[in-house]
């Protein structure tokens, strides 16, 4: 059993990868859920949307987000009635809130809707909410824009504000006081690998890890832990990472993930733009592997598996 530590879209390009080349039913994503919000008293879970519909093969690879083909009726009707459309869901994309929501107020726990939602997707990758209780990420800003307040919450960064903002702190919600979802702990404990993602250290890794539980098992792990840089060259490829690590103190380079993730990780694979790094990394007590890792189509998500697989 393989065990991967996921966000949103750079996660699920991996995913995508890894489950072509080692059987899916062979592989347990744990999903970060610090982005979750309620909107319209849907309970919209970005990252494991972006996850499920990758593996399934629904995902809108021209917007980044969101489903393949999507429709927008909703969203035209609400705002000729000015409603909030801001975060802006499709027609298709709420099927899956209106899901969700609907078997929460039953009694679902999260987990429950999650592998619910997988298996009607025809998705075999056993896909797991870091929690079941409501962790949420708040974003303190340096500097509030006129009107907005000093600390907004996650999609309001990141959406709403287009996360053009400098980033004094970030605090998870909820997280000291959440266990993690069913299975989670059990995976990392008796899974052959652990892949940490190539997703946001700070929002999408970090929460996972805020879960009380899941670093010491991280930690008891760190010689099957297996990690991919989200940095390239100093920079993101999309989003805030680069400008976040910065901001909280930390360096934006493949060295600076090193740092925050060789407590846990014994191999981290970074990009041949990051060549020169591979020697202070090393110095890190951590293993490097030099490897091409933008995923640009299945190709090379795929090839990028295989690295991880044989690291
Ligand atoms: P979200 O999709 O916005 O929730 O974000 P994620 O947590 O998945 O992380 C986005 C991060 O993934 C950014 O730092 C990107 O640089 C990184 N990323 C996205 N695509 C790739 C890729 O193909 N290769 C690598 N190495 N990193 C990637």
């Amino acid at each position: 059993m393989l065990v991967a530590l996921a966000g949103g879209v750079g996660a699920a390009k991996l995913l995508s990868g890894l489950a072509a080349v080692h059987d899916p039913s062979e592989l347990t994503a744990v999903v970060n859920t610090g982005d979750d919000l309620v909107l319209h008293g849907l309970h919209i879970c970005p990252d494991i949307d972006s996850v499920t519909y990758a593996l399934a093969g629904l995902d809108n690879k021209t917007t980044g987000w969101g489903v393949v083909g999507e429709t927008w009726t909703v969203a035209e009707n609400l705002r000729a009635i000015g409603g909030v459309t801001w975060f802006q869901l499709g027609d298709r994309d709420l099927a899956t809130h209106l899901f969700r929501t609907q078997r929460l107020s039953e009694g679902a726990t999260l987990s429950e809707v999650t592998a619910e939602l997988a298996r009607a997707r025809e998705v075999a990758t056993r896909l797991l909410p870091m929690s079941d209780d409501p962790v949420r990420t708040w974003v303190t800003l340096a500097d509030p824009p006129p009107g907005a307040a000093g600390e907004v919450a996650f999609q309001d960064y990141f959406v709403r504000l287009a996360h053009d903002v400098a980033v004094a702190s970030i605090r998870f919600e909820g997280a000291a006081a959440a266990a993690p979802a069913p299975g989670v702990l059990d995976a990392i404990a008796s899974a052959e690998r652990v892949v940490c993602c190539p997703s946001n250290p700070v929002v999408s890794i970090g929460p996972i890890l805020a879960v009380p539980g899941v670093l010491d098992a991280l930690v008891a792990r760190r010689d099957a832990v297996v990690a991919v840089s989200p940095i390239i060259a100093g920079a993101a490829l999309k989003g805030p990472a680069d400008r976040l690590l910065r901001e909280l103190g930390h360096e934006s380079s493949a060295l600076g993930v090193a740092r925050l993730y060789a407590p846990w990780a014994a191999t981290l694979v970074i990009d041949e733009a990051d060549a020169a790094l591979a020697p202070a990394i090393e110095d890190l007590e951590m293993r490097c592997i030099v490897a091409p890792t933008v995923m640009s189509d299945p190709a090379t998500a795929a090839a990028l598996g295989e690295v991880v697989l044989g690291a």
